[in-house]
C-alpha cells in the first residue's frame, strides 16, 4: 500500500485545487464584536455570540465559582461518577425555560443530535430530512441505520408525498429540520411541518441552535413563539451560540429523555461536560430570561435591522423574516475568498463558506450579528460591502 502522507499529499492537492482549502487561525482574543489574530485587531462579523454572551462577567462569574466547587474537570461520564449537581441543576433550568418535561445535557449540540437520532431510530425506520439540515443531522439519520430521504428546502408539499411514502413502510418516521437555517438565516413553515407530521404521526425533531436564547419573550426560540413546542416530540439547541457557554440540550418529555440516558451513546460513552461549561451556560439561561436578556435581543434586532436595510440596498436578497444570520451569496469559491480578503484588509473578518457547508457555486459571506455591535460597526460593514463590490 502506498505511503501514508502520498496518499494524503493528492487528497490535499485536490482539495487545493477546488478551491476549498480550509485551515485554522489562531485567535489571540476572546469572543466579542473585536477579534484579534495575526497581530491585528477586527470587526468580527462571524462569531455566533449573538448576545455577547462568551465573555459576559456574570457568566465567568459562575464558572469561577464552578471551578472553586468542582474543579475543572467532570472525571467520568454521566453514568459512573461525572454526574455533577451542576448538571441537574442546569438540566431542571432548561426543562423549565423551555416549558418542558425534562431536558437532559450533552457536551456539544452534535453530540446531543447523534445521540438522540441513534437512540429513537434504526433499520425499517424512515428519517426525512429538509435538504439544507445541518451535518449533526445527516450525519445522525444515516449513522441510525433508517433509511434518509430527503425533502426540498421548505417545501412542504415535497414533505407530504415523502411522509406518505415513509408511511407505508411500515416503522417509525421521523422530519427532522431546523427552526432558523444555520447558512441561509431563513425559517421553517414550522406550524405547517407540524400540523403534516401530525396528520402522518411521525415525529418532529426541532433543531433550534439559531433560535434559542434570541425569539419570544424569555428567548426560548421559534417553537415557543408559534405556540409549537408542546406539539414538537423533540427539541435540541445548543449551549454554545447565543447562551455563551458550550453544549447542546435535547427536551421532551421525560421518557424520551429516560431513554437517551439508557441508549444514547453519545451521552453514555463520553466524559460529561466540563463544570466551567454548565455553571456558566446555567448563569446565560438565567441572564436570557431576565430584563438584560431583553435588552440585548432587543440591541441585537435594532443592529439586524439597520444591516438588512443596507444590504437591500446593494441589491442583495435578505431572508423574508429578521434573523441573527445574513448570508450575502457571492457564488464562485475563488471569488467569496477574494471579497473575505478585501474585507479584512478593511479591518472586518467574515468568513466565506464554501462547499461542502453550502452547495457548490453557492459561497457566501456568512454575516452574523451580535448585540455587542454598535451602529457604527454596522455602518463600518456597510460602508466596506460597499468598497469590495
Ligand atoms: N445544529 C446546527 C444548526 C448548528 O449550526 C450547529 C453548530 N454549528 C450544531 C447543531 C452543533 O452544535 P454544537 O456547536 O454545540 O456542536
Amino acid at each position: 500500500m502506498a505511503d501514508l502522507d502520498d496518499q494524503l499529499g493528492h487528497d490535499l492537492d485536490a482539495i487545493r485545487n477546488d478551491g476549498l482549502w480550509r485551515e485554522l487561525r489562531e485567535i489571540e482574543s476572546g469572543q466579542s464584536s473585536r477579534i484579534n489574530f495575526g497581530g491585528c485587531e477586527f470587526i468580527n462579523f462571524s462569531s455566533n455570540d449573538y448576545l455577547g454572551l462568551a465573555a459576559h462577567p456574570a457568566l465567568g462569574q459562575a464558572a469561577q465559582e464552578a471551578v472553586e466547587q468542582f474543579g475543572v474537570g467532570s472525571g467520568a461520564s454521566r453514568l459512573i461518577c461525572g454526574s455533577l449537581q451542576l448538571h441537574h441543576e442546569l438540566e431542571t433550568a432548561l426543562a423549565k425555560w423551555q416549558g418542558a418535561e425534562a431536558a437532559l445535557v450533552f457536551s456539544t449540540g452534535f453530540a446531543a443530535t447523534q445521540g438522540v437520532v441513534t437512540s429513537l431510530l434504526g433499520r425499517g425506520d424512515v428519517v426525512i430530512l429538509d435538504k439544507k439540515a445541518h451535518a449533526s443531522m445527516i450525519d445522525a439519520a444515516k449513522l441510525s441505520g433508517a433509511t434518509v430521504r430527503v425533502f426540498r428546502h421548505n417545501d412542504v408539499e415535497n414533505l407530504e408525498n415523502i411522509l406518505q411514502w415513509a408511511n407505508a413502510q411500515g416503522g417509525r418516521v421521523l422530519v427532522a429540520t431546523e427552526s432558523v437555517f444555520s447558512m441561509d438565516g431563513d425559517r421553517a413553515p414550522l406550524a405547517r411541518i407540524v400540523e403534516l407530521k401530525e396528520r402522518y404521526g411521525a415525529w418532529l425533531m426541532l433543531d433550534e441552535a439559531h433560535a434559542v436564547g434570541l425569539y419570544g419573550p424569555l428567548g426560548q426560540g421559534l417553537a415557543t413563539v408559534d405556540d409549537l413546542a408542546g406539539r414538537i416530540e423533540i427539541r435540541m439547541g445548543t449551549l454554545g451560540k447565543a447562551v455563551g457557554a458550550a453544549g447542546g440540550f435535547i427536551c421532551g418529555s421525560r421518557q424520551l429523555i429516560d431513554l437517551l440516558v439508557n441508549r444514547a451513546r453519545s451521552f453514555i460513552f463520553s466524559t460529561a461536560p466540563s463544570p466551567v461549561a454548565s455553571a456558566a451556560a446555567r448563569a446565560g439561561v438565567e441572564l436570557i430570561q431576565g430584563a438584560e436578556g431583553e435588552s440585548l435581543r432587543e440591541q441585537l434586532w435594532q443592529r439586524v435591522e439597520e444591516l438588512r436595510r443596507g444590504i437591500e440596498s446593494f441589491g442583495w436578497k435578505k431572508t423574508d423574516e429578521p434573523s441573527a444570520i445574513l448570508p450575502l451569496i457571492i457564488g464562485g469559491e475563488d471569488k467569496a475568498l477574494s471579497v473575505m480578503e478585501q474585507l479584512r484588509e478593511m479591518g472586518l473578518f467574515i468568513p466565506a463558506i464554501r462547499h461542502p457547508t453550502v452547495p457548490r457555486n453557492e459561497a457566501r459571506l456568512r454575516v452574523t450579528v451580535s448585540s455587542s455591535h454598535t451602529g457604527a460597526d454596522v455602518r463600518a460593514l456597510l460602508n466596506a460591502l460597499g468598497q469590495a463590490r
